[in-house]
């Protein structure tokens, strides 16, 4: 979602300040590849797969203006990328949890090649999956965000974390719940490549 990512990534100044943040994402995102089996597990399925993640072009550790975490986007000649939110993410898991879900995206991109500026459809999929499986919806993250435990309180959290990511795509304005709705049964079901639920 290149032109969502334009409007949301800024340079954040040149100070000491951004210069330590920046430093300190990067540090945090080495260690995600190196330590984090789910992020592991995704590369190297992703290898397989033929859609080789090339640790440093891959991930860009940047400024975001936006309430975001960090971003899928396809760069002008087609290939994938991700950007890391360095002023947002504070610590390792959280780093672990945004790498996985960003993850998430390309392996889906990378079987499907999904045209995200046209289909909400495969767009809510996808955030579906991503929310689900990379444990931004493990129940201490919603207690504290305040969402006490309800029924059904894992699905609640991935079906309103993925209309908020929908949100940001300009061409799924107005469609957000419905396209969650219409896709929500198969892809919360659909867990690939992990074997189950993780
Ligand atoms: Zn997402």
């Amino acid at each position: 979602m290149e032109n969502v990512l334009k409007d949301m990534v800024s340079s954040g100044g040149d100070d000491e300040g951004t210069k330590q943040q920046f430093l300190k994402a990067e540090e945090m995102r080495t260690k995600s590849l190196l330590k984090c089996s789910k992020v592991k597990f995704l590369v190297e399925i992703m290898d397989r797969m033929g859609c080789k993640v090339d640790a440093n072009s891959f991930f860009k550790s940047q400024h975001c203006d936006g309430k975001i975490n960090g971003g899928f986007s396809l760069n002008e000649d087609g290939s994938p990328s991700i950007v890391l939110c360095q002023n947002h993410i504070q610590d390792q898991e959280w780093m672990d949890r945004t790498v996985t879900h960003e993850l998430i995206h390309a392996f889906d991109h990378c079987r499907a090649n999904i045209n995200w500026e046209r289909d909400c459809d495969q767009h809510a999929c996808s955030e579906i999956r991503a929310a689900a499986l990379s444990g931004d919806c493990d129940w201490k993250f919603e207690v504290m965000r305040g969402h006490f435990k309800v029924p059904k309180q894992h699905q609640e959290c991935v079906r309103r974390r993925a209309i908020l990511s929908l949100q940001f795509n300009p061409m799924c304005q107005g469609k957000e719940d419905k396209c969650v709705d219409k896709v929500f049964e198969t892809c919360y079901k659909d867990t690939l490549p992990f074997p189950e639920m993780p």
